[in-house]
């Protein structure tokens, strides 16, 4: 069976450990997904020089924040990881030189939102590094080589945000902004007709790209998970909101 792959618009940490319509979006998510055997993510929260996959047998939960309650420090996110998998894509990429390593574990991109999604924690699940240096087609080309896992039961699982503008978010007054819905807008459309060559060079898509991409790392998982795209897939939307200038779409094909 062939898994779908996602991309989860994560948004605050705190989603580890709330109940909202976000966190409600994701549970139903996961119910309508096949069980996956694994799950490889691309986290916002990994970024490298380099490409690295982890290839910790029981990987660490990490906690890369500040400034929130412990209640959410306390979280741990015991999923195994998958050593043979990480090894199974060394040798598959051929777009890039991916190392294995043990010097990381599930970050907050990962760990907030499968806290969620399978809170048993029984799915084997490791992460896949970006490297930030590199332009949007190297990401797209090398999700395009991940889809095979595809049809190996793994979930391949994006987690960044497409607007993702803490610089210009106001926490007093988080009611979304014209430029960062206008762009969120762009990139379904984009996705749903199938014109994602615009979206490897969001730059090209003026000023509401640069505002809602002020840096990379949030929306580079979105270009894996459409990179893994295969013939066939339909795409759709889900959590489809924003705080400010955080959007919190969830990008499904399958
Ligand atoms: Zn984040």
């Amino acid at each position: 069976m062939r898994m779908p792959a996602l991309f989860v618009g994560h948004g605050s940490p705190m989603n580890a450990i709330e109940d909202n319509d976000f966190t409600r979006g994701w549970r139903e998510l996961a119910a309508r997904l096949p069980k996956p055997k694994a799950i490889l993510c691309v986290s916002a929260h990994w970024e490298t020089r380099g490409v690295f996959v982890c290839n910790a047998p029981q990987p660490q939960t990490i906690h890369d924040f500040y400034g929130f309650p412990q209640a959410l420090f306390d979280v741990r996110y015991p999923a195994p990881g998958d050593p043979a998998l990480a090894q199974r894509i060394v040798d598959l990429v051929k777009s890039a030189k991916v190392s294995p390593t043990q010097e990381w574990g599930l970050d907050h991109g990962t760990w907030s939102v499968l806290n969620i999604m399978y809170p048993q924690a029984d799915v084997p699940t490791l992460q896949l590094s970006i490297d930030t240096s590199r332009p949007g087609a190297f990401h797209y080309a090398l999700g395009n080589e991940l889809a095979a896992l595809r049809d190996e039961g793994v979930l391949i699982l994006g987690s960044g945000d497409i607007v993702h503008n803490l610089r210009l978010l106001n926490f007093r007054d988080p009611r979304p902004t014209d430029w960062a819905v206008h762009f969120d807008e762009t990139v379904r459309a984009r996705i749903a007709d199938g014109r994602v060559e615009d979206l490897l060079d969001w730059h090209a898509l003026g000023r509401e790209a640069d505002l809602s991409v002020p840096t990379p790392e949030h929306y580079l998982p979105l270009l894996y998970v459409l990179g893994a795209r295969r013939d066939g897939d339909v795409a759709s939307f889900h959590n489809v909101g924003y705080f400010g200038t955080v959007s919190m779409t969830s990008v499904l094909l399958s």
